[in-house]
């Protein structure tokens, strides 16, 4: 066979080699810790689990869906920005069901951009900001964020040149792997440089059920400069621990929603029904347990005094699940990682996965219990 010529421009998965050494390791018996998976370890609430398993019973469930999903689950989610987000949305054109964030903003790429087109996406980025792009045959014009910018991308540094390429802009807050929270003001910034430009700004919003200082982490569809220019990435799978459901809406901007639905028909077949289902319910129930906030909270301050512990200093983190260290020892975000590796059996994530500005940092993971990471980190101690 002969692979398509966009195949080319398509690197493998950025944890595809490191994946292949650990198992390789693990193989050999070598007690791996990994801070390295953006997955939550703690399973869902038993009652969602009860309803999955109610609804797939039922004798319609298996039956094809629509892309557009069930009235009644677009309308638990408009009812879920109202009374969470205070956001009204029409939840027969603003609301689209998808097979997690990471399919619509990969088929939101396609949808908007061709070959000459720009995408604005944050650098460090969660990987398929620029993954879409690629595969649309675009290109993507990283927008560094730093401890100086507050990790927030500084927009009037856009060169125009860029700017008059760009169709869409990508972010996300609380942002993977920062940790940082944008506030209103900033989606208003990133709403009024979307309707200068005429382009579409995308916000994912998977973090939005864990925020540590504040009390909610902000919709960018609050702001109405990015309402009228934007749409807003909601998905289920860490808010409620359960990444592998593939669960996720598009929200907002109704033009780029029904773009977004139209390509979608030519791909996919719309969410098992069962699912949407259970997901109504989910977001209609006012007793269920949100993401384990406190238990990554624990983690994240034991892991901060672990690492001040070894000179390896990290600010905590307002949100996401995963802290964003600064390398102390001068080596490459790589070097560092495999040495880390391959000296204390610790798994990070290498900065420069997610973008050039991560260079000198590394991502560590909130995902494995307290006293595993404590271990983790005095390992690495042990080696700076
Ligand atoms: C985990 C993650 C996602 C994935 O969401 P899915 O709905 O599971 O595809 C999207 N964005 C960011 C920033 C993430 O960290």
């Amino acid at each position: 066979m002969r692979a398509g010529e966009r195949m080319a421009r398509v690197p493998e998965y950025v944890t595809a080699e490191m994946n292949r050494r650990i198992a390789a390791a693990r193989a050999a018996g070598e007690d791996l810790i990994s801070l390295g998976i953006g997955d939550p370890d703690l399973p869902p609430d038993l009652r969602i689990r009860a309803r999955l398993a109610e609804e797939v019973q039922r004798d319609d469930a298996a039956r094809y869906p629509t892309n557009t999903g069930l009235p009644e689950l677009r309308e638990a989610v408009a009812a879920h920005y109202a009374a969470r987000f205070g956001v009204e949305v029409d939840p027969q054109t603003e609301v689209l069901p998808l097979l997690g964030a990471k399919e619509g903003i990969a088929h939101l790429a396609l949808a908007v951009l061709d070959p000459g087109t720009v995408s604005l996406i944050t650098d460090p980025s969660y990987p398929v900001y620029a993954g879409g792009p690629l595969v649309a045959g675009a290109a993507s014009h990283p927008l560094p964020l730093t401890p100086a910018n507050g990790f927030l991308p500084d927009l009037d540094r856009v060169p125009a040149e860029i700017a008059e390429r760009a169709r869409l802009a990508v972010c996300g807050y609380p942002n993977n792997p920062t940790g940082a929270i944008a506030d209103a003001a900033f989606f208003d910034r990133l709403g009024a440089f979307a309707d200068a430009h005429d382009l579409l700004a995308c916000h994912d919003h998977a973090y939005a059920e864990i925020a540590y200082d504040v009390v909610q982490a902000p919709s960018a569809l609050a702001s109405p400069a990015f309402r009228a220019n934007g749409i807003e990435i909601l998905s289920l799978s860490k808010s409620f621990s359960i990444p592998g459901w593939r669960i996720a809406f598009a929200v907002g901007h109704a033009p780029a929603i029904a773009l977004l639905a139209r390509l979608k028909t030519q791909i996919d077949a719309g969410m098992f029904i069962a699912l949407q289902r259970t997901a109504t319910w989910m977001l209609t129930c006012d007793d269920l347990e949100g993401p384990p906030v406190g238990v990554y909270r624990a983690r994240r301050d034991a892991a901060c005094a672990a690492l001040a512990a070894i000179g390896m200093p990290v600010d905590p983190p307002p949100g996401g699940m995963y802290l964003w260290v600064p390398i102390p020892t001068g080596e490459t975000s790589l070097a560092f990682a495999e040495r880390v590796f391959d000296e204390a059996g610790v798994i990070v994530t290498p900065g420069t996965a997610y973008g050039e500005a991560g260079e000198g940092f590394a991502r560590m993971a909130l995902t494995i219990p307290e006293e595993r990471i404590a271990e983790a980190v005095q390992r690495i101690g042990a080696i700076l």
